[in-house]
């Protein structure tokens, strides 16, 4: 996936009203903004996605090769991760995860002291 939205939120009367709900349980309604160009609704619960910048500031910590890091960025470029309306920080979180598992050989926990 390569063509990435470059999202706009719709305007504060626009917003649309939906169950909010952050770790399993339900925190009622709340308004959410939305995408005018591809309609996605914006994560606005706590769990809030981080930018690129802030996981890679994690990855330089691993004990990782150039390689294998430069691998890794490929590969999370490729998806929308760090997609602040689609994304969570858990699902951002899971996902580098797997990704640097699948190249290096660096335990979860390892990963997680710098998350
Ligand atoms: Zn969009």
């Amino acid at each position: 996936m390569t063509n990435h939205c470059q999202h706009k939120d719709c305007g504060a009367v626009e917003k649309v009203w939906l169950p909010c709900e952050f770790e399993g349980r339900n925190r009622g309604l709340k308004s959410y903004p939305y995408c005018i160009h591809c309609g996605l609704v914006k994560n606005i619960s706590p769990d809030r996605a981080k930018q690129k910048g802030y996981y890679m500031n994690a990855l330089v910590k691993l004990p990782i090769t150039k390689v294998q890091m430069r691998l890794i960025i490929k590969e999370l470029e490729n998806m929308d991760f760090d997609d602040t309306y689609s994304m969570t920080r858990s699902a951002q979180e899971k996902v580098l995860i797997s990704v640097v598992q699948k190249h290096c050989k660096v335990s979860e926990s390892s990963v997680r002291v710098y998350l």
